[in-house]
């Protein structure tokens, strides 16, 4: 499916979802929401105080105790709605998504697809949340059954607008609790939709819900005595921020931070499948996903991967082969990252910073693909979170070099290996 980017005709006025109705932020305070594309103003957000979270969290409560006693089977009713809603409506939420975010059509139309692998997860809960019956003594027999906590709430990033908050909700809600969604007040205008499509799928008021704002709005979450439980996705020190303060009063919190993914490079790789692999890992989303090759470590003469790395890398147009960075913070960001690497010993082998997008795209924010080759480890380009289109290159002479270097991030999420050898692979 081909998706072109549309931009809509009014500005959308982003409020909470309270009780299943729409409100406004009660103080006032609003953002405009622009689109990283061309910074034309596409929405409006409201930030909420702890007000405005009580009445969130109080509809949410009333809710819940007829959904908690609620047969799981009759649960997922609304879910399987949902998820027609979602297919039926993909091709324009994507565009939501696309427009607020930066991604590509067809990246958002991904993320969408691959939150409602989440949603299929859940439909399959009656059948899979079956508790255990475990025979602990002689005569005495000890049944395990999950219960609903109550409201919980979801705190999501900028970067994923549909689907982080898709791994949260379809879970949640099917195992009988309330939630509310915090999304990322950068991305608000793709939550009002699911908000719309939740409600169009029949959940009662109050089960699914909607708090617009900032850290303000996190912080009267977080501490509200009747939120339950805490998922939280995005930056790692405020990951760890609301991990420490929701388990100190007591909560139970799932917060999933920042990322530094290492590629390894064997000399034995196959070079048609590395370069691919390698340019689209750390193009794909403009580098803003956790998952995004973020350090290449080229073991031995696996270094001859660089140039055609760097060429296939210098051939994807902006706008169309890639999207752009959230706002002009993140342009600023990695520009400085550039120059730091640049000055600490980097060579800019291709210089992102050159690339210029679509004529009627200029006053958005753009950075071509950055190829940062000849890195050194203690360089901050190879430590840090860039989270953007930048390759950092580092070149090393074995393999237990390449397993060192990656063992000394902090970070998560994941490691690769390019290699024909089933045994390194393992190794
Ligand atoms: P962020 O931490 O700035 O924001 C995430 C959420 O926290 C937003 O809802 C935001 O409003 C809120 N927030 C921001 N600052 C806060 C503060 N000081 N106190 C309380 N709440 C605050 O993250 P982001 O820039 O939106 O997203 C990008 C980050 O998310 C990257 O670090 C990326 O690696 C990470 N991420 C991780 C995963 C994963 O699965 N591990 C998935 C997606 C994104």
């Amino acid at each position: 499916m081909t998706l072109l980017l549309a931009f809509p005709t009014a500005v959308r006025d982003c409020k909470n979802l309270v009780g299943g109705a729409w409100r406004p932020a009660a103080h006032g305070a609003s953002l405009d929401v622009e689109s990283p594309y061309d910074g034309r103003v596409i929405g409006k957000v409201g930030l909420s105080d702890a007000g405005d979270v009580a009445s969130v969290v109080d509809a949410a409560k009333r809710a819940f105790a007829s959904w908690a006693a609620t047969p799981v089977k009759e649960r997922v009713g609304p879910l399987r709605r949902f998820h027609e809603l979602v297919t039926l409506h993909a091709p324009d939420l994507a565009n939501t998504v696309a427009l607020e975010s930066g991604k590509t059509p067809a990246e958002a139309l991904a993320g969408i697809q691959r939150g409602l692998e989440v949603v299929d997860f859940a439909l399959s809960l009656p059948n899979l949340d079956d508790g255990a019956a475990l025979q602990v003594s002689r005569g005495v027999t000890c049944e395990a059954r999950r219960e609903p906590l109550g409201v919980v709430a979801g705190i999501t990033p900028f970067n994923f607008p549909a689907m982080v908050p898709m791994w949260m909700f379809p879970i949640a809600l099917t195992l009988g609790n309330a939630f509310v969604l915090k999304p990322s007040e950068k991305v608000p205008l793709a939550a009002c939709r699911i908000g719309e499509l939740m409600t169009e799928a029949g959940y009662a008021p109050g089960l699914f819900s909607i708090v617009h704002g900032d850290r303000t709005a996190v912080k009267a979450l977080v501490d509200h005595p009747d939120v339950r439980a805490v998922a939280f996705v995005g930056s790692t020190p405020v990951a760890r921020a609301v991990y420490t303060r929701a388990t100190s009063l007591g909560k139970r919190a799932l917060c999933l931070g920042g990322a530094k993914n290492h590629l390894i490079v064997a000399p034995d790789a196959d070079e048609a499948l590395t370069v691919r692999g390698v340019v689209d890992s750390f193009t794909g989303c403009a580098g803003q996903r956790c998952m995004a090759g973020s350090v290449m470590v080229v073991v031995g003469n696996a270094s001859r991967f660089v140039a055609p790395i760097v060429e296939a890398a210098s051939k994807i147009a902006l706008g169309q082969g890639m999207g752009a960075l959230i706002d002009a913070a993140a342009k600023d960001r990695l520009d400085r990252a550039i120059a730091t690497a640049s000055s600490e010993g980097a060579d800019v082998v291709l210089d992102g910073r050159k690339v210029r997008p679509p004529r009627e795209y200029q006053s958005g924010h753009w950075l071509g693909p950055t190829v940062l080759d000849h890195v050194r480890p203690e360089m901050e380009c190879a430590r840090a979170e860039l989270f953007g289109p930048v390759l950092t290159v580092v070149r090393v002479d074995s393999l237990d070099e390449a397993l060192a270097l990656d063992r000394t991030t902090p970070y998560g999420n994941a490691t690769s290996i390019f290699t024909s050898s089933g045994a390194a692979a393992r190794y």
